[in-house]
């Protein structure tokens, strides 16, 4: 039987981000390489239960690794002296965007990897600006693959942090003062004890830039559905990260709108155990008696009767103006984009009101009405898409 997680350190959500082939996958195995030998390294365990994710078991397509009731294909978890860390790498561009814009990821801070040899990059540039959107507060650069430009050509790595600050201000953030760290995943995996130890700092700077945020452990449980598996002859699993409340064995839930309410059977954290979930954790409930296709990405587990699915909803939005990568042209009423709220993908038709127009770069109230019925309260984010690409993002004002 696998050892049950034990509580003993605040959890985070992190994640890298970053433009392609920058090293973020190479340096999320760096991560937990590090925290693997000092845990097994006699008396300094500072890396705890880390265990050593290898680059092929996090760079793999999602659908091959679909074994046991793992909770979120592109996990990997690890530990400091200090936290319990839930990590997240995004195989592609597309799955990083979707992850971001959904709230999937539910990211209390992220590395921005930037390639010290290359630079800031577009998807570098497009990564701060959703980390923006969705309220990552805290971004810790890691200049990577700085072994490439040692030497003479140091310098070079000077210009690009420079860059990444302007850019980091440019979006918002105190360039100025986010921590900038040299690494090398590559040659902190091949055990180089420079690199290692730069990777080292990486971690202590994450560990102390990025708070804990506050949790709201006290309000009615609320799991947005990430993921929906099924696992032989346990039954159907959904996964996520808990947005607030706690949850245990034994309590009832409800999936408001699919017409299910059950009994978590299973609660389970990276594939251990756990007496009680909460919020900012990721898990996997099991549902008793569930059939598979009745709830899906999008869905909601929650307490029973604490949320009634809706459909019209008056949001603030605004609309990204074409150099921030948003339309080129205005929209009007009866405009029918995609609208992500949570992990739900839904269309809905917006309604300027008098105005009837509303111009990339302008901020405006607006009226929607969504093709279905999805948990929505006041205060609630979300990503306006169109093609594939976002083209707006809002706030939920009021409720119908
Ligand atoms: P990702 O697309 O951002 O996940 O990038 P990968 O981790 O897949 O790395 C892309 C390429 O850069 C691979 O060939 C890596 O071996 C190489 N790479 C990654 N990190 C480093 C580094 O620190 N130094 C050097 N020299 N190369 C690196
Ligand atoms: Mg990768």
């Amino acid at each position: 039987p696998k050892t049950a997680y034990v509580r003993t350190k605040p959890h985070l959500n992190i994640g890298t981000m970053g433009h392609v082939d920058h090293g973020k996958t190479t340096l999320t195995a760096a991560l937990t390489k590090v925290l693997a030998d000092r845990g097994t390294g006699g008396t300094d365990t500072g890396g705890g239960t880390t265990a050593y994710v290898p680059f092929d078991r996090i760079d793999r397509a999602p659908e091959e690794a679909a074994r046991g009731i793992t909770i979120n294909l592109a996990h990997v978890e690890y530990e400091t002296d200090t936290r319990h860390y839930a990590h997240v790498d995004m195989p592609g561009h597309a799955d990083y965007v979707k992850n971001m814009v959904t709230g999937a990821a539910q990211l209390d801070g992220a590395v921005l990897v930037v390639s010290a040899l290359d630079g800031v990059m577009p998807q570098t540039a497009e990564h701060v600006l959703l980390a923006r959107q969705v309220g990552v507060d805290h971004i810790v650069v890691a200049l990577n693959k700085a072994d490439a430009v040692d030497g003479e050509d140091a310098v070079l790595a000077d210009l690009v942090e420079l860059e990444v600050r302007e850019l980091l201000t440019a979006h918002g953030y105190p360039g100025d003062s986010v921590p900038v760290v040299r690494v090398s995943g590559l040659r902190a995996l091949e055990g180089e004890p420079r690199w290692t130890a730069a990777v080292q700092a990486l971690l202590d700077a994450v560990d102390t830039y990025v708070p804990v945020p506050e949790r709201y452990v006290d309000a009615p449980f609320l799991l947005p559905v990430e993921n929906v598996l099924t696992i032989t002859g346990r039954g159907t699993v959904v996964t996520g990260a808990v947005e607030r409340g706690t949850v245990r064995v034994g309590d009832r839930v409800e999936v408001p709108g699919a017409g299910v309410e059950t009994v978590v059977t299973g609660v389970e954290t990276f594939g251990r155990p756990m007496s009680e979930a909460q919020a900012g954790d990721n898990v996997a409930l099991l549902l008793r008696g569930v059939a598979r296709d009745a709830v899906r990405r999008g869905d909601v587990v929650a307490a029973p009767g604490s949320l009634r699915p809706r459909r019209r909803f008056t949001a603030r939005v605004h609309l990204l103006a074409a150099r921030e990568g948003g339309r080129a042209t205005a929209v009007s009423s009866g405009y029918r984009p995609q609208f992500h709220l949570r992990t739900a993908d839904v269309v809905g038709d917006i309604d300027l009101g008098a105005a009837g127009v509303a111009r990339p770069g302008e901020t405006v109230t607006m009226t929607v009405e969504l093709g279905r019925d999805v948990p929505l309260e006041a205060g609630l984010g979300f990503a306006i898409r169109e093609g594939g690409r976002t083209v707006g993002a809002g706030t939920v004002t009021s409720v119908e």
